[in-house]
């Protein structure tokens, strides 16, 4: 089973007086244990996406599978269980992941306990993430007490506690300085080397190719390309036949809005209607 899988996905914001399709056929497939970070300009659709894979948002129209999940179709006690046992989720404001009054190891044992784990489940869990995410020696530090990369380090721990299916991090370094930066982005594939989670972040980071199996670009509200160590990067061909030329490439061409395009052996050619 892949860990996500959307086919078409559209997002609509309706307000008072206008309609955004934040998401405009969005196609995706994550396999189960990638990472996978999904980059593109501000308003491109990203944390509408990020929203809609927590169950946060219920998608307009198209298929959003998560772990085998219909997140078109849950229903409030579904959507509340799902939230709490397949996904994990990291906020871009690290305070926005942690309870301000407890302390580091309180903090990684709330979801456990939300969760209704035994005492002692929590307890060597709660262990386990203070080393993994090597903040042991703040264990009893508020987090006002914590650098910004160590309270995003211990939010990465609180949102994997109960070992979820799929973590989600929206921007989990836009704060951060290079070098927390870093680590907090090292900490996120040890943890897919570790407990083999998927994880789908969004980020700006310059160096996130480093890190991460593969780069989506999205462009207002589509994957438009994908990046990986082996291929370099590719502009995406959906199902429907559809893809979205480099900016770079359109202006290069200096093709007007109507083209002409057939199919050689192995390539497709675009150009100019003839007579142009
Ligand atoms: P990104 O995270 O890539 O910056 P968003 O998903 O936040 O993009 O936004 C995509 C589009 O949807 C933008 O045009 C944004 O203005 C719009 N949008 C986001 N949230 C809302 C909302 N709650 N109501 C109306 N429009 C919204
Ligand atoms: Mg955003």
């Amino acid at each position: 089973m892949k860990a996500i899988e959307c086919a078409g996905l559209v997002h609509i914001y309706k307000t008072a007086d206008l309609e955004v399709f934040a998401l405009q056929g969005l196609d995706m497939t994550v396999e189960d244990g990638e990472v996978v970070a999904i980059v593109g300009a501000s308003g491109s659709g990203k944390t509408t996406l990020m929203n809609v894979l927590a169950g946060v948002q219920v998608p307009s129209a198209g298929q959003a599978r998560v772990a085998g999940w219909d997140l078109g179709s849950l229903s409030d006690g579904t959507r509340d269980r799902y939230r709490r046992d397949v996904i994990g989720y990291v906020w871009q404001s690290a305070t926005l992941n942690l309870t301000a009054e407890l302390t580091a190891v309180e903090n990684l044992q709330l979801p456990l306990l939300v969760a209704g784990k035994s005492w002692a489940e929590r307890k060597t869990r709660a262990e386990e993430l203070l080393e993994a995410f090597e903040i042991s020696n703040l264990r009893n530090h508020l987090p006002a007490q914590m650098s910004g990369g160590e309270q995003q380090r211990l939010a990465l721990g609180v949102a994997v506690a109960n070992r979820p299916r799929v973590l989600l991090a929206d921007e989990p370094t836009a704060e951060l300085d290079r070098v927390s930066a870093r680590q907090v982005l090292e900490d996120i594939r040890a943890l897919r080397e570790r407990e083999g989670t998927t994880v789908v972040m969004v980020t700006h980071d310059h160096e996130v190719e480093q890190h991460v199996d593969r780069v989506l670009r999205i462009r207002d509200g589509r994957t438009s390309t994908e990046s990986r160590a082996d291929t370099g990067e590719l502009v995406i061909l959906d199902p429907a036949g559809r893809l979205q030329l480099p900016k770079s490439v359109l202006k290069a061409s200096q093709l007007g809005s109507r083209v002409r395009v057939r199919a050689e052996k192995g390539r497709v050619v675009i150009e100019p209607p003839e007579g142009e």
